[in-house]
């Protein structure tokens, strides 16, 4: 396996010193642990879901797994830009994107809790995520609708200090990873704690099996998926549930905007995942090309192939831009509070990322399987499983595709659609990072 083709030098997504020695030491991580294995993981669950403790434990060694969590709340102190970092070569390790997405939610969410949960509790949280013991994802989605977040049911009624959680949330990764780690883990909820409409939510952090103890007012069940086998989905379904109000993350009322700021920390890294795969995906496509004959000639000497290849690396250099570019304006935001930067200067180019990176992997996958012919329609070959996986990004896990055009479009043309991006314009007062 090597490169196949050239990289060119791009000042616009130079890396730092520190941040090149990080990539390098990923990369080998991946090398040494994904790229032999990847295709095992994700067979093997595509029957029945395996957990994979002990890669989970060698992403927390590695120094990856909340890394942008402050080191005072247990994390690694990592910028958004690092994130990015490690997810892109996670997903060029994993392709069937599986370990970039375990490793992004644990990463996005505990951030949130980070920033705007009880520090006592976070920190809890986080120390255990941290070391790969405890799974912390999101957990908004329910069956009437994902996109329309303000239309959610689940019930978080108050009773004395605690909060009574009722209902179920569907397609949500990492329920066999909180309900199968010995540990455990949770998600950061999204509920109805007031009247209709977005401000009536808030966001908790649930944790239906926490020290090795599984609530009983809880329910699950595990989804088949058609790809990312090695993370699965599911539903949950809470009947009761008992949360502590310390588990508040954020002001009660205030859920939607903590989830916004979650959900744009969060699709920076699904577009990371992407771009990676891609790459794995060009460079396959590529070795593939330039040794295949067909007529007399390599397929790369003809220009229906040669040329698509040039615009579809031409795509993925876009989307890596984008990338970088949304996961540096992040840190200005939020790491450096730069003054002049708010966090809505983030919404379109994550939008713009999150709209880009899945659609253009995707665009690679099915490319890179025609030029493969026959050959890619057996099981046994690997790139469907790339192109698999990576659907889930444009059919709708982190946002439907849909709901980034229309933020986009919000933002360019003053448009008022009545999506889950349309909140009031106040921005939710952060906690001091
Ligand atoms: C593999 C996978 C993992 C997932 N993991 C999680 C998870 O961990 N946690 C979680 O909470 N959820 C998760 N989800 C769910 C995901 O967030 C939802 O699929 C997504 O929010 C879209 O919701 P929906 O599927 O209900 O589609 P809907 O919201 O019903 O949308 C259906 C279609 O309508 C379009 N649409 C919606 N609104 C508009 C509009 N205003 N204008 C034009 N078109 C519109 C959408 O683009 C989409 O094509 C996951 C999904 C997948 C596939």
């Amino acid at each position: 396996m090597g490169t196949q083709f050239k990289y060119f030098k791009n000042p616009l997504t130079e890396f730092s010193e520190e941040e090149r020695l990080f990539r390098d030491s990923v990369a080998e991580f991946c090398l040494k642990n994904l790229a032999p294995n990847w295709e095992k993981y994700d067979e093997e669950s595509s029957r029945s879901p395996v957990l994979r403790p002990e890669l989970f434990s060698s992403l927390g060694r590695q120094g990856i797994l909340a890394l942008t969590c402050r080191p005072e709340s247990g994390g690694q102190g990592g910028s958004q830009t690092m994130a990015a970092i490690a997810v892109e070569e996670l997903g060029y390790g994993d392709p069937s994107v599986a370990t970039a997405v375990y490793t992004l939610l644990n990463i996005g969410w505990p951030y949130m809790l980070d920033r705007y949960g009880d520090p006592s509790v976070s920190s809890e949280i986080i120390e255990r995520v941290v070391k790969g013991d405890a799974f912390f994802g999101i957990a908004s989605t329910e069956a009437q609708g994902g996109s329309d977040l303000s239309n959610l049911r689940t019930r978080l009624a108050r009773s004395g200090e605690n909060y009574l959680v009722s209902g179920t949330k569907i397609y949500i990764s990492g329920v066999n990873e909180v309900f199968g780690l010995p540990f455990g883990g949770g998600w950061f909820l999204l509920g109805r704690s007031g009247g209709a409409g977005h401000k009536g939510l808030s966001a908790l952090a649930v944790l239906p099996k926490w020290k090795g103890v599984t609530s009983s007012n809880t329910t699950h069940s595990v989804f088949n998926g058609m790809g990312r086998h090695g993370l699965s989905t599911g539903s949950v379904t809470f009947d009761g549930f008992e949360v502590d109000r310390r588990n508040l993350i954020g002001e009660e009322g205030r859920g939607f905007y903590v989830a916004m700021e979650g959900f744009n920390s969060a699709r920076i890294l699904v577009a990371a995942a992407c771009i990676g795969a891609g790459r794995w995906l060009l460079e396959r496509g590529a070795e593939w090309v330039k040794s295949r004959e067909a007529f007399g000639h390599r397929l790369s000497e003809y220009q229906s192939v040669s040329f698509r290849f040039a615009e579809l690396y031409g795509k993925l250099e876009a989307a890596r831009m984008m990338v970088y570019r949304a996961a540096r304006l992040h840190d200005r935001i939020y790491l450096e509070k730069r003054p002049g930067y708010s966090p809505r200067d983030l919404n379109a180019p994550v939008a713009l990322a999150k709209m880009w990176g899945p659609e253009t992997a995707v665009e690679i996958a099915q490319e890179v399987m025609r030029w493969h012919g026959a050959l890619s329609f057996v099981k046994e070959h690997p790139v469907h499983r790339v192109f698999l996986g990576l659907l889930s990004y444009v059919i709708g896990a982190e946002g439907a595709q849909n709901v980034m055009k229309s933020v986009l479009s919000r933002e360019l043309l003053e448009t008022h659609e009545k999506t889950e991006t349309h909140p009031d314009k106040s921005d939710t007062k952060a906690k001091a990072r």
